[in-house]
């Protein structure tokens, strides 16, 4: 926007005047007749300097001062007053607290009014960048203690979330100890006792390391060094193999799984990472939205291919589709279920990288469609 000068002075001939001796000043210059005129351009225009003629009829410059000052869009605009030399100076001017005052005398010597209606342009200029500044600071800082807090948030989920199969670990050494203290070594620990053990430490120690890679990948994400290995990939046979190795965790949520495959589709991925992105969609699908049907699909669409997981569960209303996709953002209802809200930002991430997208289709009661495609070449 450009600057505003508002010259006021009841003589025409004074206004030209002025006018043409500040026209090179980069600013927009409005002319006003009376203190009325001006009042009235004052509250429809932002001004960077007012040029007040003393001596009017009617309301005088001192008069317009005054009113300026006690007007909360006014009160900052500097004032240069345009005396006869001689007089007026003995009037005080009550306002000079509040914003910057200047006299000019006439008769008018060009070189002076320029340079002085220069300064106060450039001090108004050095206001405003000033206040862009600090107004990014203010946002910087709001950003900051966002940040703070989704850390501080995070951790506490984190520490929570780690602590659950640590504390399950813990507890089933201590009953072994127990047990061995009770009926000794040998009647405590038969093969189907070390075995049941086994299988459960094993599911603790799986979740805590799940827990520690999402954790590492995001902090690759936040430094930029989650980074790619290109592999030609045989895309269909790797949905087909993710799809049988989480096909146990379905079933144990009561999930069926169907597969609707496009033979032999090729692109380059990285296909450890592609696994991770369905690995998470699939087991989402078991932990929300047990007892349904499972449908992974893959079709191509032109040069894309096309990967989804459908389930049946009970749906993700509108406002929360977008919201799951950020970091640490869990939405349902069910507390219950373990999670850190971060698989769909790091497989948001990784689809990215590969200069695809990742989405959800979803209507509550009906179920959610997750899908993500990626450029075949
Ligand atoms: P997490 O499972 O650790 O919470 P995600 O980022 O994988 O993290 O998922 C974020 C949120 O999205 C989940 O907490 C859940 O509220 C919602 N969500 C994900 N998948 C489904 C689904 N298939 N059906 C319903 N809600 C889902």
């Amino acid at each position: 926007m450009k600057t505003k000068i508002l010259l006021v002075d009841d003589l025409e001939e004074n206004l030209i005047a002025l006018s043409g001796l500040l026209k090179d000043q980069d600013a927009e210059i409005m002319t006003a007749r009376s203190g009325e005129a001006a009042l009235e351009l004052l509250l429809e225009n932002d001004f960077a300097l007012a040029l007040l003629d003393v001596q009017m009829p009617g309301m005088d410059g001192f008069e317009l001062a005054e009113i300026m000052r006690s007007t909360e869009k006014t009160r900052t605009i500097p004032i240069i007053f345009v005396t006869a030399a001689g007089n007026d100076m003995n009037r005080v001017f009550k306002g000079y607290e509040s914003g910057a005052v200047d006299f000019l005398h006439k008769p008018l010597f060009p070189m002076i009014v320029i340079s002085k209606v220069k300064v106060f342009l450039s001090l108004e200029k050095q206001k405003l960048l000033l206040e862009e500044k600090l107004q990014k600071i203010l946002e910087t800082e709001r950003s900051l203690n966002e940040a703070l807090r989704s850390r501080d948030e995070f951790l506490s989920i984190a520490s929570h979330e780690l602590n659950t199969p640590l504390t399950s670990l813990k507890m089933q050494l201590q009953m072994m100890g127990k047990r061995e203290e009770k009926l000794g070594r040998d009647a405590a620990f038969s093969k189907e006792y070390v075995s049941k053990f086994m299988l459960n430490a094993e599911k603790s120690v799986e979740r805590i390391i799940h827990l520690v890679n999402d954790m590492l990948d995001i902090s690759r994400v936040a430094t930029g060094r989650l980074s790619l290995r290109l592999e030609d990939t045989n895309l269909s046979d790797l949905t087909r193999e993710v799809a049988e190795r989480v096909k146990p965790f379905l079933s144990v949520a009561g999930c069926s799984l169907s597969l609707e495959l496009e033979s032999d589709l090729q692109t380059r991925i990285d296909r450890f990472r592609i696994e991770q992105v369905l690995t998470n969609l699939l087991t989402n699908a078991a932990k929300y939205a047990s007892e349904s049907s499972v449908t992974v699909s893959l079709k191509r669409e032109g040069d894309r291919a096309l990967v989804s997981v459908k389930d049946e569960g009970e749906g993700i209303p509108e406002e929360n589709q977008k919201k799951i996709f950020e970091r640490f953002e869990r939405v349902g209802s069910d507390v219950s279920v373990t999670g850190l809200g971060l698989g769909l930002y790091i497989s948001k991430e990784i689809v990215g990288l590969h200069k695809g997208k990742i989405y959800v289709e979803s209507q509550p009661g009906q179920g959610s469609t997750f899908t993500f495609e990626l450029p075949i070449n």
